[in-house]
């Protein structure tokens, strides 16, 4: 349990950085020790040692300071994970004891065996990494975990593939089984699903086949598109929907693209998939790419120096299953001949059959992002504060850190400006609202394949 102290700081922290990096950075710290002289910050791992070190130590001598500790140095260490606090998923056993908590785990894998279906134990909250373009996502399956059938039902995640939705869906199931092992949690595929109803009508058993689905406390189908075309199946699938979300059963549901664009969708399963709640998946920027790439790296007890983290997060933009498939590329390569990995390594194991980063410039992206909008560069520059001029120059902030990973001073000074807290407050505007927006999320992704073009 964290100490009262700890848990004003980060009671505070929560209110003033966005959730993504809250839970990403700041959820799993614990005060070590305090002196007047030193604090120490327990943290899970390296990374985020770094990064706390680097990007966010001003903000816990702020927020110390504010609950009067004043120490002339702060620490950062890297704690054992068993020592840490449970997580948010697990909100009865976070005030428990470790032992409770093992106990339970056993439980969860013995008892509920029979209803472990299709569940991969791999896909946990605790393994997910938390950024732009999965933030939302993951706050609703969180949720979801933590109140089954509740409130967003059916949760629907779309996007493309490789970024996460399995993970995120498997990982609600996992989270529920954990604080119930009674549950019944079904996984599956929507070919799994066809597959088992086209058996089922052949062996005479439809009746069986729609006692299971229809008794489930918690469903999961992932890749409901497969459903396309097959008539039957959606009849089926419909009345499982409605047994289901009559008695408040948890309906949870993936697909590369939203309802309405599944071609031959029956349109009473199209309003059905509406009613939750639909959340977009994007592609994670940068920063999160960078921390996803370090952490499977430290699962693999692999230290891996920041160029290559770097080097790896840029070249690979396109998902993260690319993403850890390049990773485990490079480390498969250095374990066989016992290298260390460094960039002349990974830029020789995964430059030969990927594009070689492009150059950019903070120049070409301002010009770049200016000619997308049509507005004069010296405007962009320049003093004007007509929105149609204000929102670009935020969109090439964003580009500027999310692409170049720039200071706030630094984006301020490429775009004529003194004042770096607008370039924060520009930076922090376009993330949250290119997650609701879509018309500004293109226009993003439009810009950034034209320079990387
Ligand atoms: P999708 O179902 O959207 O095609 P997956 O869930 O299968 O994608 O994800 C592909 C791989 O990337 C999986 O191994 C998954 O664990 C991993 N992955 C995706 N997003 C994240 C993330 N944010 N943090 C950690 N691993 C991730
Ligand atoms: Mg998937």
């Amino acid at each position: 349990m964290n100490s009262p102290l700890w848990q004003a700081v980060l009671g505070e922290i929560e209110l003033s950085v966005s959730r993504g990096n809250y839970i990403t950075w700041f959820k799993n710290t614990q005060l070590v020790q305090q002196t007047d002289e030193l604090v120490i910050i327990g943290v899970p791992n390296i990374f985020i040692k770094q990064q706390l070190e680097k990007k966010f130590n001003s903000i816990f001598v702020e927020t110390l300071k504010k609950n009067g500790v004043t120490p002339e140095k702060i620490e950062y260490k890297i704690v054992a994970t068993e020592s840490r606090k449970s997580t948010e998923t697990e909100p009865i056993l976070s005030h428990e004891s470790k032992t409770v908590i093992t106990q339970q785990k056993v439980i969860a894998n013995t008892i509920s065996q029979s209803y472990r279906q299709g569940l991969n134990e791999r896909y946990t909250f605790d393994n997910f990494i938390v950024g732009s373009g999965n933030e939302l996502a993951f706050a609703a399956c969180q949720s979801i975990a933590a109140n089954p059938g509740f409130r967003y039902n059916p949760l629907l995640l779309y996007g493309g593939v490789g970024i996460g939705k399995t993970h995120l869906i498997q990982a609600v199931g996992n989270a529920i089984l954990l604080n119930n092992p009674d549950a019944k949690v079904l996984y599956i595929t929507t070919e799994q699903f066809v597959q088992e109803f086209v058996e089922a009508l052949r062996f005479r058993k439809t009746n069986d086949f729609a006692t299971h689905y229809r008794t489930a406390d918690v469903l999961i189908v992932d890749d409901i598109q497969f459903i396309a075309g097959k008539e039957k199946i959606q009849e089926e699938f419909f009345h499982t929907f409605n047994a289901l979300h009559q008695a408040n059963k948890q309906i949870i549901l993936s697909s590369d693209r939203l309802p309405k664009d599944i071609p031959t969708l029956e349109e009473r399963l199209q309003s059905r998939f509406a009613w939750g709640m639909s959340i977009d998946m994007q592609n994670p920027d940068f920063e999160t790419r960078c921390a996803i790439v370090q952490i499977k790296a430290q699962v693999n007890e692999i230290y891996l120096p920041n160029d290559v983290v770097e080097f790896l997060a840029t070249n690979i933009q396109t998902n993260v299953r690319e993403l850890e498939g390049a990773l485990n590329q490079l480390l498969a390569f250095c374990e066989m001949r016992s290298l260390t990995p460094n960039l002349d390594i990974a830029a020789s194991v995964l430059g030969s059959n990927r594009s070689r980063p492009k150059h950019l410039s903070a120049k070409q992206i301002i010009e770049r992002t200016a000619k997308h909008f049509q507005v004069p560069l010296e405007d962009i520059m320049g003093p004007k504060r007509d929105k149609d001029i204000v929102v670009p120059r935020q969109i090439a902030m964003y580009i500027l850190r999310s692409e170049l990973h720039l200071s706030f001073p630094k984006i301020a000074r490429e775009l004529g400006r003194k004042d770096h807290t607008t370039a924060i407050h520009s930076v922090e505007k376009i993330e949250r609202e290119s997650q609701i927006d879509s018309s500004l999320r293109t226009a993003i992704a439009e810009i950034k394949e034209r320079l990387y073009a």
